[in-house]
């Protein structure tokens, strides 16, 4: 019985665990310990990871400088659990947030923690954007994917979610995202068109909430010029602009948030995932301050600002964000990573294969969830975590970590390339 305890078999995942574990139907192998962007299971058999936590791991598993701040903060008796009572972990963690991050970039906003999953973010946000303008509809896009507590789902468009729901998920609208109708067709437009028509039947809504490139809903890069015009249209009818950077920020598409490039000024900003650095829960909601009108205690929650989170948090924004060399890197690692992917789509029989992306946010688009299955599967078998997402599930994923050598991106690119063409 005890050794069945200690055995490395998918048993108890298998038995005990609910049908609704996904991640470890695609990867049936128990993982045991992880450094960089390498997963080791328990046989020794080493992955290497273009999945990183769905975008948590931007930083890669494990960094050895975060571990080295978070265990001398748990030897020192630091405040682990504080509610929101005011603590050293988070005064240092919002300070150098806004010397690190907001100052430089000439931005202003006040902090809030929330619960400490992203759609707990979304959820608050949201609220906010709802009490602040006294409207209640919320305009999301097609494909978005912002989590899937009731709130949150009700801006997500992913069916097989929102058949989950129980209810149907009330309150929000959904739009065209850019691309929708082609390349040639401009949506923001019939964005516009609607809004400004009183009789179109859509109602003025509290707020936008997009991601400047869709994750979960295949990996859609909106272009500077369509958030640009979304974000025109907010100011011109009165409607706050909540842009979801849990996936895309954090460096993932090269600045540290996702709406830089296109000079974006979000009223509110939603952050999770990486933000801790190392994988603890922890996120944020960034507020401008007019849009602080909150009662104390109003939005409330047990674990918000996870104070070990807020340590590792501030060792990732000292290490990664006081220079240019992360984002240097992504700029370096996006060439190489769309170069060889093209290669791979190119030379592959199947020519319905595409690329597309930006950063190291990358997506192969395969047409069919099938065929991607497969790829995934075999890449798997080759020793290379990647996911699939899509509404088909038709794209593979590719959120290598940031901090990547070139070395093992080299070494997972060349199983992605095999797995094609042993797929295609
Ligand atoms: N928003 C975006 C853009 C996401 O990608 C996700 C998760 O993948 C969420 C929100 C939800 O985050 P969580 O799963 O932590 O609730």
């Amino acid at each position: 019985m005890l050794q069945e305890c200690r055995s490395n078999s998918l048993f108890a995942f298998e038995n005990l665990e609910s049908n609704v574990r996904s991640y470890s139907r695609s990867f049936p192998v128990v993982f045991r310990k992880a450094a960089g962007a390498i997963l080791e299971d328990e046989n020794g058999f080493e992955f290497v990871d273009f999945l990183s936590g769905s975008g948590v791991l931007n930083y890669g598993h494990n960094d050895p400088d975060f571990l080295q701040d978070a265990v001398q903060y748990l030897k020192s008796n630091g405040i682990i659990h504080g509610l929101d009572m005011a603590t050293s972990a988070k005064r240092q963690f919002m300070e150098c947030f806004d010397a690190i991050i907001l100052r430089p970039r000439g931005l202003t906003y006040k902090f809030q923690f929330p619960g400490p999953t992203g759609a707990n973010a979304v959820e608050a946000a949201l609220k906010l954007a709802r009490k602040v303008t006294g409207r209640h509809s919320i305009v999301s896009f097609t494909n978005g994917f912002h989590g899937v507590s009731l709130g949150a789902l009700a801006v997500t468009g992913a069916r097989y979610y929102r058949d989950a729901a129980g209810i149907p998920p009330a309150g929000a609208v959904f739009m065209p995202y850019d691309g929708y109708w082609g390349a040639d067709s401009d949506t923001s437009e019939y964005l516009d068109r609607v809004l400004a028509d009183a009789s179109s039947g859509v109602d003025l809504p509290a707020a936008i909430i997009l991601e400047t490139v869709q994750g979960e809903g295949g990996i859609k890069p909106a272009s500077k010029d369509w958030l640009q015009s979304v974000e025109r249209l907010c100011r011109k009818n009165g409607v706050l602009l909540i842009v979801d950077d849990i996936q895309a920020g954090c460096g993932r598409t090269g600045n540290f948030f996702g709406f830089e490039f296109a000079d974006l000024s979000p009223d509110i900003i939603v952050l999770s995932k990486s933000l801790s650095g190392c994988g603890l829960p922890l996120s944020l909601l960034l507020l401008k301050p007019e849009l602080d009108v909150w009662q104390p205690g109003e939005h409330s929650g047990t674990f918000r600002g996870n104070n070990l989170a807020l340590v590792t948090g501030t060792a990732a924004l000292r290490k990664y964000w006081t220079n240019q060399k992360l984002s240097d890197g992504v700029a370096e690692a996006e060439r190489v990573l769309n170069e060889r992917l093209q290669q791979v789509a190119q030379s592959s029989r199947d020519h319905s294969l595409s690329v597309r992306g930006r950063g190291m946010m990358l997506g192969l688009d395969c047409s069919t969830g099938e065929l991607a299955e497969k790829i995934v599967r075999r890449a798997f078998e080759g020793g290379l975590v990647v996911e699939r997402c899509g509404a088909e599930h038709q794209v593979v994923k590719l959120l290598p970590p940031l901090t990547i050598d070139r070395q093992t991106l080299q070494r997972g690119l060349d199983i992605l390339d095999k797995s094609v063409h042993a797929s295609a």
